[in-house]
C-alpha cells in the first residue's frame, strides 16, 4: 500500500506538467544522442543542426551552431509544429536551407512530448531532408512508444501483483472465518482465533483479554484487568466498545479491538506491533476478524453451557429415577455416595442424616473407612453450617478457609469442598459433603448441580421414610403394636420355602366375653394389650407374634420344634394369669411343620395349632395343648 503511494501509479488529474515530463526527458535527450550517432555514420548529413525541444518550449538537447536569424526561424517552425501536433516547415530561408519541426507523440498521454527541430542543406533535395526528418521523428516515436510500452507493462503487472496480494488476503480472510466457525468448543475456537491472527499479522504480539476466566487454555489468553495503568487500552476498549489504537513513543502501536458477539462484549484482542509493522488499512480486517471470532465465541459458548446442561439433566434424570427405585434411606445413601464420586471425579464422599432426637449427624454412608458408622453433634464442622445456615456451602482450599474444624477434610488431607443441605420436609434433614485433595476442584457448576441433585436426594429420603411409615402401618395391628394377620402369613410362607421346619403358637383369651360383659369393652381392649406385651416379651427377637383374630393372638417361631414352642406357650399362658389386670387366663395350641411334611401350607399349620387350642378349651382351659 505505501509503495502504492510513491511510485507511478496512474498520474491523478491536475499534476504539473514538469512532474509529467520528468520521467520522458532522459529519455528524449538519451534517444537524441543515439539518433546523432545514427546519422553521423553519413556523411551525407554535415552541415547539419538539430535541435529538441521540450512542449513548454525549452531547449532539451541540441547539435550544429545555426545563426540568430535561422534560430528564430527554427523556433517559429517548432511552435508551428506544437500548435499542430504534426510538422511544419519553414517557407524558405536566404541561403536555401532546409528547416522543419517535427512534433513527437507520447502515445500513452495521448498528446506530443516533445519537439525536433532540423536544419539542413539542400544539397540532397529537399524530400531527401523530409526523409531524414521523418525518420528521425519516427525514431523517437518509436523510443517514446517503446518506453511507455515499457512503463505500461510494469504497471500491469504491478496492478496485477497488488490484485494477488488482496484476492490472496481475502483468500485468507474467508478461509479463517470459515475455520473459526468450524470450531464448536470454547478452547479449540480461542487457540484458533489466536492463531489466525498471529498468521495474518506476523511478528505481532497478540493477546485476548477474557472478561471470564478462560485462562488454561493457552498463555496468551489473559483474564481482562481494569487496575489503572494495566492494559489500560483493553479496558476502555472493552468498556466503550470501539476498536483504539495506541502508538508509543519509539514508533510501536497497541491496538485494541473488543471481541464481540451479538449478545455481548466477551474480551478484548490486543495486537501489539513493532515500529513500521502496523499498517491502519488493517483494522477494518481485524475489526472483522475478531467481531466472527466473537460471535463464533458466543456459539461455542452456547454450545457448551447447552451440552452441559443436557448432560446435567441427563444425569438428574437418570439418578432421580434410580433414587425412586430404591424405598430403603440406607441403599439411597449408598448409592449417592458412589454416583457422587463418579459426577465429580471427586475423591471423598460423606452422606450424614440428621437424627432429630439425638439432635447429631450419623454418616449413613462413605467411601472413607474412618467416617463410617461416626457420628457429630448438629453444630459440627461444615454439617453444622450447613444446618445453621440451610444453604451449600463451596471451599476452594480448606488450608485457607480458616478455623472450621471438619474430621472428613483433617483424616483424608481434602482441600477442596463442595457440601449441600438434603432438605426433607423444608428441615435439613441431612448433608452431603464431597470432597477432593486438590485445592480449587470444584467448579461453580459442580456446586449448584450438587445442589439441585442433593433436592432430589431429599425427595427420594423423604418418599422412601413415607413409603417405610405407610409400610409399617400396613403390618402393623393398630390396638396391640403385634404384626398384622397378613404379614404373619406372608412370613411364615416365605420361611417355609426357605427353612426346614418351624412352630406355631394360637393364644386365646378364655371367657373374654364375659370380660368384656362385666368391665365392657374398653377394658377388654387393654387386657388385649396386656395379654399381647407378655406375648412380645416372652419370644426371640426373630419369632413373629401377631393379632390373628379379635381375642386371637399367634406367634411363629421360625426353626423351633414344638417341644421348644410348648415351653414358649406356656410361659405366656403362665405370664398371662400372673401379670394381667383384671385377670384373664389364656389357653394356648401349638402346632409344628418341618420339611418332611407331606402338606406345607400356613392353612394346615393353622389349622393344626387351631385343632390343639379346641381340645385345650375342651379340657378346662388355661391350658397349653400341641397338635
Ligand atoms: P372361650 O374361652 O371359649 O374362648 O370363650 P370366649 O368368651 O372368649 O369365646 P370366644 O373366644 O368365642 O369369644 C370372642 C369374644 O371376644 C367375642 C368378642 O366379644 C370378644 N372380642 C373379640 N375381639 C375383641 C376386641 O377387639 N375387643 C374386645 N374388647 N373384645 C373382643
Ligand atoms: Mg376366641
Ligand atoms: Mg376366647
Amino acid at each position: 500500500m505505501r509503495d502504492h503511494e510513491v511510485d507511478g501509479s496512474p498520474s491523478p488529474a491536475g499534476r504539473p506538467d514538469e512532474e509529467r515530463n520528468r520521467p520522458i526527458r532522459p529519455l528524449l535527450t538519451d534517444s537524441f544522442e543515439v539518433w546523432l550517432k545514427e546519422i553521423g555514420e553519413s556523411r551525407a548529413w554535415s552541415g547539419c543542426a538539430f535541435r529538441l525541444f521540450g512542449i513548454d518550449g525549452s531547449e532539451l538537447a541540441r547539435a550544429g551552431d545555426l545563426t540568430e536569424e535561422v534560430e528564430t526561424v527554427l523556433r517559429e517552425c517548432v511552435s508551428r509544429a506544437m500548435r499542430s501536433g504534426g510538422s511544419a516547415e519553414a517557407d524558405s530561408m536566404p541561403d536555401g536551407r532546409y528547416v522543419a519541426a517535427y512534433s513527437v507523440e507520447e502515445p500513452e498521454r495521448y498528446g506530443i512530448c516533445a519537439v525536433l527541430g532540423f536544419v539542413m542543406p539542400t544539397a540532397a533535395g529537399a524530400n531527401a531532408c523530409r526523409l531524414l526528418a521523418e525518420a528521425g521523428a519516427l525514431h523517437f516515436r518509436s523510443r517514446v512508444a517503446a518506453a511507455a510500452e515499457r512503463r505500461l507493462l510494469h504497471r500491469i503487472m504491478k496492478f496485477q501483483r497488488e490484485a494477488d496480494r488482496v484476492w490472496k488476503r481475502k483468500d485468507l480472510l474467508h478461509d479463517a472465518v470459515r475455520r473459526l466457525h468450524d470450531q464448536i468448543d470454547v478452547p479449540s475456537l480461542l487457540r484458533e482465533t489466536i492463531s489466525i491472527i498471529e498468521t495474518l499479522f506476523a511478528g505481532a504480539e497478540l493477546e485476548l483479554h477474557l472478561s471470564q476466566d478462560y485462562a488454561a487454555v493457552d498463555r496468551r489468553v489473559k483474564p481482562l484487568v481494569f487496575k489503572q495503568g494495566v492494559d489500560e487500552i483493553c479496558a476502555r476498549s472493552f468498556l466503550e466498545s470501539r476498536p483504539i489504537t495506541a502508538y508509543g513513543e519509539d514508533g510501536s502501536v497497541e491496538v485494541a479491538v473488543p471481541f464481540s458477539g451479538k449478545q455481548a462484549v466477551y474480551g478484548v484482542l490486543d495486537l501489539k506491533l513493532k515500529a513500521g509493522e502496523w499498517n491502519e488499512a488493517e483494522l477494518p480486517a481485524f475489526v472483522m476478524l475478531a467481531e466472527e471470532a466473537g460471535s463464533a465465541f458466543e456459539h461455542a459458548k452456547l454450545y457448551e453451557q447447552s451440552n452441559l446442561l443436557i448432560a446435567e439433566l441427563q444425569l438428574i434424570n437418570d439418578m432421580t429415577k434410580r433414587l425412586n427405585q430404591s424405598l430403603r434411606p440406607k441403599e439411597i445413601f449408598e448409592f449417592i455416595t458412589r454416583e457422587f464420586l463418579n459426577v465429580f471425579k471427586a475423591e471423598f464422599c460423606c452422606v450424614l442424616q440428621y437424627d432429630r432426637e439425638e439432635h447429631r449427624f450419623i454418616v449413613m454412608s462413605s467411601n472413607i473407612p474412618a467416617m463410617v458408622d461416626e457420628s457429630f453433634p448438629a453444630d459440627y464442622g461444615f454439617c453444622g453450617i450447613v444446618m445453621q445456615t440451610k444453604e451449600p456451602l463451596i471451599i476452594s482450599d480448606y488450608r485457607e478457609s480458616g478455623n472450621v474444624e471438619s474430621k472428613l477434610m483433617e483424616v483424608t488431607g481434602a482441600r477442596s469442598l463442595i457440601a449441600s443441605p438434603i432438605f426433607v420436609g423444608g428441615e435439613v434433614g441431612g448433608v452431603i459433603l464431597v470432597a477432593h485433595r486438590s485445592a480449587n476442584f470444584f467448579s461453580y457448576d459442580n456446586y449448584k448441580l450438587l445442589q439441585v441433585i442433593a433436592s432430589h436426594v431429599g425427595l427420594a429420603i423423604a418418599n422412601a421414610t413415607l413409603h417405610a411409615a405407610v409400610r409399617r402401618m400396613a403390618i402393623t395391628d393398630n390396638l396391640t403394636g403385634l404384626y398384622a394377620r397378613h404379614y404373619l402369613n406372608e412370613q411364615i410362607q416365605k420361611r417355609q420355602r426357605q427353612d426346614p421346619g418351624g412352630s406355631l403358637i394360637l393364644v386365646d383369651i378364655d371367657f373374654f366375653k364375659k370380660v368384656n360383659d362385666t368391665y365392657g369393652h374398653q377394658i377388654g381392649d387393654q387386657i388385649l394389650v396386656q395379654v399381647g406385651n407378655v406375648i412380645k416379651s416372652c419370644i426371640r427377637e426373630t419369632d413373629i407374634a401377631a393379632r390373628w383374630g379379635g381375642e386371637e393372638l399367634a406367634v411363629y417361631l421360625p426353626m423351633a420344634r414344638v417341644e421348644q414352642a410348648l415351653r414358649v406357650a406356656d410361659r405366656i399362658r403362665q405370664r398371662v394369669e400372673a401379670e394381667t389386670e383384671p385377670d384373664v387366663t389364656v389357653s394356648c395350641g401349638v402346632s409344628e411343620w418341618t420339611q418332611d411334611d407331606e402338606k406345607i401350607s400356613p392353612e394346615t399349620l393353622f389349622y393344626r395349632a387351631d385343632m390343639a387350642l379346641y381340645a385345650a378349651k375342651n379340657s378346662g382351659r388355661n391350658t397349653v395343648i400341641s397338635g
